[in-house]
């Protein structure tokens, strides 16, 4: 993702970093060390997932597609019910198990259970991200961001000493669920430290049913259940996530879905100026058959967008190279690497890393992974097309052994 695949390459590791990368003739006359041969493989950067909820890992199959998304809402909170503690805890853990035997290094991972994050080993570069909603006690959203700072601080500092590849983020859920107050609490931590955002907006013709039309099947649902509906009936999702901040410079929020724009979205888009990184779920989409996600109108205003997994409460597994050939059968006439780009260079952006992963460049992490290659075919249309389980990774510039010699 740094320039054209190099053939017959190799990547000099000092450490956790990456020193060296070029043709393996030329490398092997600059440095010494030992050699590991991975013949006749591709070699990339590991995968970054912009959006997924490990807690539901235990969820997959669970929940056939639904009437309507408030339906959807119903039947994966039924599901919640019956888990402990426990069950959110082995979730997560096969959840991280899976994504990296996909070859994903790095995730942009939210939770409802901070809590629990204190009890795992995240065994590839994550963020977590707390996930807050406030639906029935908007009053009290001050108090809920400044609880689960307070625990997620105090998880960082533990965390820090032992490794440098958790990190933590916000994530009040979605317009409907998570009160104004409880936004702008997070856009103000946002500011003040250095803590990445992240929102639903715009996921399904429900949600703008709800704020444009204050009606449809969520407004309903989420009226029954006592939320204030004074902000539905005149606005668009997205004019009232850009109008919550007018006039104020936003922080940097990775926004999930936006399938759901109006014309007049796309002329706020244009005259706001705004940047957000944007996190595309190809499968979980169809999943949901959502409207058609804008990719052309959102890519031509220069919006960065990621792929991400979600969860497996609405998907069939955590693979991104899947989720890669989803995106390509929507989007046809996207080059395969513009397509490996949505699960590399974007995402590491989208987390503010661009200098750091994503990429195999000297001075960046050595996340890598290895994947069956033959010289037959065009490399990135191989990479979006290879199907199975990711025997050769490096994290941090350690080997993992991910099959028993
Ligand atoms: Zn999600």
């Amino acid at each position: 993702m740094d320039g054209a695949p190099i053939e017959n390459g190799a990547v000099v590791v000092s450490g956790n970093r990456i020193v060296d990368v070029g043709k393996f003739d030329e490398l092997k006359t600059r440095n010494a060390g030992q050699v590991v041969d991975l013949g006749e493989q591709a070699l990339l950067p590991g995968l970054i997932n912009a959006h997924c909820h490990l807690d539901y890992t235990c969820l997959r199959g669970k929940i056939p597609p639904q009437k309507t998304f408030a339906d959807w809402i119903r039947a994966i909170n039924a599901e919640k019910a019956k888990l402990s503690p426990k069950d959110y805890l082995s979730s997560i853990n096969e959840g991280f198990a899976e994504a990296k035997r996909f070859g994903t290094t790095t995730i942009a991972n939210l939770t409802a259970f901070p809590d629990l994050v204190s009890q795992i080993h995240a065994p590839i570069r994550t963020w977590w991200f707390a996930e807050m909603i406030d639906v029935r006690t908007p009053e009290g959203a001050s108090e809920l961001v400044d609880l689960v700072r307070r625990r997620t601080d105090s998880l960082r500092r533990a965390t820090e000493s032992l490794n440098n590849t958790e990190n933590w983020g916000l994530a009040p859920h979605a317009l409907f669920t998570a009160s104004k107050n409880l936004y702008e609490r997070c856009e103000e931590i946002a500011r003040c430290e250095n803590v990445l955002l992240t929102t639903h907006l715009a996921e399904s013709r429900e949600e703008m049913e709800m704020f444009h039309d204050a009606s449809g099947p969520l407004y309903e649902f989420l009226k029954s259940i006592g939320r204030p509906m004074d902000d539905c009936g005149n606005h668009t999702p997205l004019e009232l996530f850009v109008g919550a901040s007018r006039g104020r410079v936003l922080p940097q929020w990775i926004v999930a879905h936006l399938n759901e724009l109006a014309e007049s979205d796309f002329e706020l888009l244009k005259k706001s100026n705004m940047q957000f990184d944007i996190a595309h779920s190809p499968r979980s989409h169809d999943y949901f058959k959502h409207s058609q996600f804008p990719f052309g109108q959102l890519h031509s205003l220069e919006f960065n967008i990621c792929l991400g997994t979600d969860s497996l409460a609405s998907n069939e597994n955590l693979s991104l190279f899947a989720e890669m050939r989803a995106f390509q059968r929507s989007e046809p006439g996207i080059s395969p690497d513009e397509i490996l780009k949505m699960a590399t260079v974007n995402p590491a952006m989208a987390l503010n890393q661009e200098n750091m992963i994503g990429r195999i460049r000297p001075g960046f992490c050595a996340d890598l992974i290895a994947i069956q290659y033959s010289e037959r075919d065009n490399p990135f249309e191989q990479i979006v097309g290879f199907d199975g389980d990711v025997d050769w990774i490096m994290l941090n510039g350690k080997l993992q052994r991910m099959r028993p010699l």
